[in-house]
Order: C-alpha cells, then structure tokens, then sequence
C-alpha cells in the first residue's frame, strides 16, 4: 500500500524526523485558509503540491511556491484537477516553503533479489535517482542492511559519508536516517524514500518529500486502514472495495462474475468477441470473487453487478478447481436467498457456466433450484453467446 506524501510526513514526524509543517485541501479556499495561518505566524510563503501516488510531480507543475494566501489560493486552483500521469489531483499540501541549500537522495527498500534491506543515498537528490545512476553511478552509495543489525548512528554514519554528503548535513543527515529505519521496521515498510532530502540555508536537514510503501501483509498487526483514503471514483467501485471485491468498472452491458483473474480476464474477451454479433455488446465488469466463492462473496459481487443500471444481463462463469463446482452452485443458490432477503429482486437474467471438478454435481443443484432467473450453458463461448444475445434484447 503506498501513501500519499502528506500520509508519509505525518509518519516521518510521529518518529521524529524534521518536515516542514503543512496541512492537506481539497479546494482553492481550504489551501487560502491555511496559507493565512501561516501567513499569520510570520511564513507566508507557501509550497502547494500535488497529492497523487506518482513521482515527477515538480516536472509536470504540480509542485509550486506561492508568495502568499492569494496566490496559495491561484496556484491550487491551478493543480487541483490536474492531470499527472492518469493520476487526477484531488487534495494539495500545502506547507511552510523550505530555503533549500542542497538537495540529497536517501531511501530504504526491500531488496528482493537479494533477500535483504538496502539503503540507497546520494548527494545528488531532487532529481530521479535512476537518471543520477546512470549518469553517474559514483554518486549513488547503495548500502545492504544487516536486519538484525538494521541502521544504529555507526550504520547511518557510514551510509552517510558513503552518499557523499557534505560535512555540514552529515550529522543531521545521520540521525534523520536512524529514524528512518525505526520507521521503517515499526511501520513494516518495504519502502522509504526521501527525495529530497535537504540541507537548510540556516544548516537543517529536512525530509522535503516522501514516498513509503507499508507491505500489506503486516495487515494484522498494522493500522492499515486509518491510512486508506477513500477514492473518489465510480460508485459502484468504491462500494466493491468496501466489500474487498477485485471488481472494475466498464462500460457494457453483460455483468460478469468469474473465479480467477486469468478466467475473469479471458471471459471478458470471450464476450466481446461473441457481442459482435449482437450489435456490439460489451462486458459491463471485471470481477474475480476468487478460490473460495462463498455465498456471501458471490452474494455480494451479484448486489454490486445488479447495482449496475447498465447491466442487462450477467455471466457467471467458474471453473472448479480446489473449490469445486457443487459448493460454488450452493453458493450460487444461497446468494439469491441471501439478495432476496436483502429486498433485492434478481429478475436480470444469470446465465451459468461451470466446468471441472464436480461439475455435474454442480449443474443438477442449480437445475433442482429452478431460480427464473437462471440458466445454465455448459460451454463457456456457448454460454457468452447467450449472455450476450440477453443483453442485446
Ligand atoms: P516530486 O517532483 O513529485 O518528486 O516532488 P518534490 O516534493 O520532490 O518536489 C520537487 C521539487 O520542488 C524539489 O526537488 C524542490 O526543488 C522543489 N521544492 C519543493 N518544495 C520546495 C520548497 O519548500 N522550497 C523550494 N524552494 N523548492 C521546493
Ligand atoms: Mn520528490
């Protein structure tokens, strides 16, 4: 999970690693308000950046000084809404601007390859750290980290004086790196990078920028959830996230349900190749309820499909495997039950594919149900073909 840059501050600071003080808006006057106060406690010039999960942010204008709450105020009117490499801004930081003297790199990542922690750091920062190592690999000190060791002040010391930085950030330098790697460790990050870090006119070293990545599966014992902001994206996608479905959003009509990224994505083929031949019909979804498919799982991945005012008709299409077909069917049944009690009329039509293991014993469970709404297709082209044609009536 990556964090924006304010979320990464926020973290920086609760270990004790300078940053400039700033606050998060998500409108021109919310970024005004806060430019104010600080134009009002004697720093009224002020950074407006960009709040979206991509690096280069400077490079594409959404990184600005303004001289003041007006121009706090233009400048944010300016980036919100901005594109930035398919990323669309909704919130600007706004902060304290920095005097910057010089500008380093310094990061801390999970080297898979070589099964271990790194720490990368070079006097030559504010700029893509692969361009500096490519230009001039020298200028960039990677570092491998002892986990047992990790980075006490004579580990950071060293990958200090190794990236080369000058003796009057060496000793700022070294001591926002130790509390990096507590970062790091307590936070369970595979990622940590300051670029830039910098040195101050009056000789502070501040993390002017962060990007952090928190590895998902440290879940049950990480607050991962107070971190994650809500997307402001299409409904029914935000809803399927709150049910912890991998469902997409696309603008067809034949809604589908399928166990397996691979098979879900393979069946969104299929349908529009057979929707061809129904005036263009297309595949409203992706979803992939995955290996177990429960009732509640498909119950829900059905609630949000039949949601959908574009859906016209649905194709659910599993292959069993480890799950197999007769507890998918049940799961089947059980979620119409499950939608009915809900108050929710299926009256779409459920064409249904399944194949493999257990299969027939599958297919007699949803024929002995006899739901109106469903039917079944043994093939699944034979099946796509039929989803489509419904959708096409
Ligand atoms: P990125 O382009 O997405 O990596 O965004 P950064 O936060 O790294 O900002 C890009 C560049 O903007 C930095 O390298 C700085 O040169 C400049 N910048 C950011 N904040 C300030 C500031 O407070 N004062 C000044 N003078 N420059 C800043
Ligand atoms: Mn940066």
């Amino acid at each position: 999970m990556d964090l924006f840059e304010y979320q990464a501050k926020q973290l920086f600071a609760e270990y004790g690693v300078p940053v400039p003080q700033g606050k998060v808006a998500s409108t021109a006057a919310e970024a005004r308000a806060i430019a104010d106060e600080f134009a009002a406690a004697g720093k009224p010039r002020v950074v407006v950046k960009a709040q979206v999960k991509t690096g280069g942010r400077g490079k594409a204008g959404g990184v600005k000084v303004a001289e003041g709450p007006e121009d706090a105020q233009a400048k944010a009117e300016q980036i919100l809404g901005m594109d930035i490499k398919g990323h669309t801004v909704h919130r600007v930081l706004v902060e304290e601007a920095s005097d910057i003297a010089e500008e380093y790199y310094f990061s801390f990542l999970l080297d898979r390859a070589n099964r271990n922690f790194l720490s990368i750091c070079s006097a030559e920062g504010g700029v893509e750290i692969e361009e500096v190592a490519e230009t001039d690999p020298d200028a960039v000190a990677k570092i491998a980290i002892d986990p047992l060791t990790g980075a006490p002040e004579a580990v950071a010391a060293e990958i200090v004086k190794a990236g080369r930085l000058p003796e009057a950030a060496v000793a700022g330098a070294t001591e926002v790196v130790t509390k990096l790697w507590k970062a790091f460790v307590g936070k369970d990050a595979t990622l940590v990078e300051v670029n830039p870090l910098i040195l101050t006119k009056d000789g502070r070293v501040v993390a002017l920028d962060g990007k952090v990545t928190l590895d998902e599966n440290a879940e049950f014992r990480q607050d991962l959830e107070s971190l994650a902001v809500p997307e402001e994206g299409d409904p029914l996608e935000v809803a399927a996230k709150e049910k912890g479905l991998n469902y997409v959003k696309l603008d067809g009509e034949v809604g589908i349900i399928g166990n397996g990224a691979g098979l879900v994505m393979s069946t969104l083929d299929v349908v529009a190749y057979a929707g061809e031949d129904f005036g263009g019909v297309k595949p409203a979804n992706f979803l992939d309820i995955g290996g177990g498919a429960s009732a509640e799982v498909m119950a829900n991945g059905l609630e949000i499909i039949l949601g959908d005012p574009a859906v016209k008709s649905v194709f659910v299409n599993v292959f069993g495997g480890i799950t197999a077909c007769d507890a998918v069917a049940n799961g089947i049944v059980q979620a119409l039950e499950l939608l009915e009690e809900r108050g929710e009329d299926v009256t779409k039509p459920l064409v249904v594919r399944l194949d493999g293991n257990n299969a027939e014993l599958g297919r007699q469970i949803l024929t002995d149900r006899a739901h109106p709404a469903v039917r079944q297709v043994d093939t699944m082209d034979g099946a796509a073909a039929q989803a489509a044609e419904l959708a096409a009536k």
